[in-house]
C-alpha cells in the first residue's frame, strides 16, 4: 500500500531535516493555518507538546503574533504570496507568556495559490536584556566606578588610535592638532585628612561632572588615577586648550563643594601640551602636560600652564 504524501508535506520535504537541527521554532502548516509539522523547538516556544500541535484546528491557537499591537491570524499570513519577516514582533504564547520573536514566512505557491508554508520563529525574549548586559559590561570595562567617566586603559587605547589617524592626515590640517590636558587636584592628601575619604570621594565626583560640563562633547576626559584627570582635545591646539583648561579650572575654583554641610575649598591645577606630530609619540605628549602640571604645582597651584615643547609657560587666569 503506498501512502500518499500530501501536497505541503512534499513541498516541506527539502526542508525536512533542516528543521531537526535549526535553533528556530519550524512548523509546517496547511492552506488552513493547521499544523501539519513542527519541531521540538516549537514546543519549547508555545508551551505544547509536538502531539499537541498537530491537534490544534489553527496554529493561532498554539501561539498569537502581533505587529505592533494589532494581531496577525495565521489565515492573514498566508495571503502573501511571498517571503515574509518581521523581526522583534510581540507573540503570546498558549500559556500565556509573552515572547518577543523573529518571524519567518516561505510560502508553498503552486499554481498562484498558497497550499501552505514553512514559518520559522526564533524566540527572542530576554535579547535585548541581554544586549543591554553586554553593552553594560563593555561600559563598564572602559569606564571608572566612581565617576563614570573613561577610565585609564580607555585613555590609552584613544591616543593610540588617535596618533595613528593623525599620521593619515595630510600635514596643515587643523584635524592633525591634538592637545592633552593633565589636571590634579590640589592638596587633596588634605581633603581627606580633614573632611574624611567619603567627602574625598563626593570631591572628585564633583570635580569630574564640572569637568564634563566644561569640556566639547567631542573632548575625552578621563579620570587618569586617584584625583587626576587626562581630557583629549581632538583639533585643538595648545592655546585653545589652554582656554578651555583654564574655563575649567576657574569653574572649580567657583564651585562651593559642600559635603555633609561642610563647605571644603577646591582647587584644580593643569597642564597642557599639544602632540608634536612626527616628533614624539602619545606617551611623549602625556609627560610634557605632566611636567606643564608640575610646574602648575610649583608655581603655586590654581593655575594652567603650558608646554611648547621648548619651555613651559603659565597663562593668565582671565583668559578663561
Ligand atoms: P598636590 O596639590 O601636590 O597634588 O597635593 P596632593 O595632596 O593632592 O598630592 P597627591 O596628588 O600626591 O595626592 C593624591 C591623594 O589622593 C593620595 C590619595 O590619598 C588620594 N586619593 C587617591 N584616590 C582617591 C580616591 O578614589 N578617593 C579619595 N577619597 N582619595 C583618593
Ligand atoms: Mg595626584
Ligand atoms: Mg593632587
Amino acid at each position: 500500500m503506498t501512502k500518499e504524501v500530501d501536497p505541503v508535506m512534499k513541498a516541506f520535504l527539502p526542508f525536512a531535516e533542516f528543521s531537526k537541527v535549526v535553533l528556530d521554532g519550524c512548523l509546517v502548516v496547511d492552506a488552513t493555518g493547521r499544523i501539519l509539522k513542527s519541531n521540538q523547538e516549537t514546543a519549547a516556544i508555545t508551551g505544547l507538546t509536538s502531539k499537541q500541535l498537530l491537534k490544534l484546528q489553527s496554529m493561532d491557537e498554539s501561539i498569537k503574533i502581533y505587529i505592533g499591537d494589532a494581531h496577525l491570524p495565521v489565515l492573514e499570513l498566508l495571503q502573501k504570496m511571498s517571503i515574509y519577516r518581521a523581526d522583534q514582533v510581540k507573540a503570546v504564547s498558549s500559556g500565556g507568556d509573552e515572547l518577543v520573536v523573529t518571524l519567518s514566512y516561505f510560502p508553498f505557491v503552486v499554481d498562484g495559490v498558497v497550499i501552505g508554508a514553512f514559518i520559522l520563529l526564533r524566540n527572542m525574549t530576554g535579547e535585548a536584556d541581554r544586549d543591554k548586559n553586554y553593552s553594560d559590561k563593555n561600559k563598564s570595562s572602559i569606564t571608572d566606578s566612581l565617576t563614570g567617566l573613561y577610565n585609564r586603559r580607555y585613555f590609552e587605547d584613544t591616543m593610540a588610535t588617535e596618533e595613528a589617524r593623525i599620521a593619515l592626515l595630510p600635514v596643515g590640517s587643523d584635524h592633525r592638532n591634538l592637545s592633552i590636558i593633565m589636571g590634579d587636584i590640589d592638596h587633596f592628601k588634605k581633603v581627606n585628612d580633614k573632611y574624611g575619604h567619603p567627602a574625598g570621594d563626593y570631591v572628585i565626583l564633583t570635580v569630574a561632572k564640572i569637568f564634563q560640563e566644561c569640556f566639547r562633547k567631542t573632548d575625552i576626559v578621563c579620570r587618569y588615577g586617584g584625583e587626576e584627570f587626562l581630557v583629549i582635545l581632538p583639533a585643538s591646539d595648545a592655546e585653545g586648550s589652554a582656554v578651555a583648561a583654564n574655563k575649567a579650572r576657574a569653574a572649580i575654583e567657583a564651585y562651593r563643594f559642600v559635603f555633609e554641610g561642610v563647605t571644603i575649598p577646591i582647587n584644580i591645577s593643569i597642564g597642557v601640551a599639544q602632540m608634536m606630530v612626527g616628533f614624539e609619540t602619545g606617551k611623549g605628549t602625556i609627560a610634557r602636560a605632566d611636567a606643564a602640571l608640575y610646574e602648575s604645582k610649583h608655581n603655586g597651584r590654581n593655575q594652567v600652564s603650558i608646554h611648547t615643547g621648548n619651555q613651559i609657560i603659565g597663562t593668565n587666569k582671565t583668559a578663561a
